[in-house]
């Protein structure tokens, strides 16, 4: 895992930003295991409706954050995947709610995701 600062335009808000990357650049697609014995968190591409958000309703984004992210994105991409958890096949996901929103009024189709297979116990816990 490298971190780096990227110095953006000076004309937008994300003027100086710190952001944490895998290695190898996270290529679209499925990608490297990053833990020990093929059992850690992969860097993949998924469809947004792929992706159940169990909490979106109840959670209201700041729209100034997510116009912000629509910016950046559409001018260096998504630099920092979203957490994601794999139970049973099925994607869940409770974080990076800005970026998964800057997405969704992108129409971008796919969004890069760190996912992590988990049980139904943590599904549970994330749920309450
Ligand atoms: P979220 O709900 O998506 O986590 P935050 O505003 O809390 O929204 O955080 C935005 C995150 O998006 C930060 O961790 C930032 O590093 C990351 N990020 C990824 N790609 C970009 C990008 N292109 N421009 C700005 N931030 C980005």
């Amino acid at each position: 895992m490298a971190s780096f600062v990227l110095q953006l335009p000076t004309t937008g808000r994300w003027r100086s930003l710190s952001v944490s990357a895998s290695s190898n650049g996270a290529a679209p697609g499925r990608s490297q295991s990053q833990g020990q014995g093929g059992g850690g968190p992969v860097i993949v591409e998924l469809p947004l409706d792929k992706i159940r958000r169990p909490l979106m309703r109840t959670r209201a984004n700041d729209p100034v954050k997510v116009k912000d992210l629509m910016d950046s994105i559409r001018e260096i991409g998504l630099q920092v995947p979203i957490d994601v958890l794999e139970v049973d096949g099925v994607y869940y996901g409770f974080s990076g709610c800005h970026r998964y929103e800057a997405h969704q009024r992108l129409s971008l189709p796919t969004i890069r995701c760190k996912v992590r297979k988990a049980t139904k116990e943590t599904l549970r816990h994330h749920l309450r």
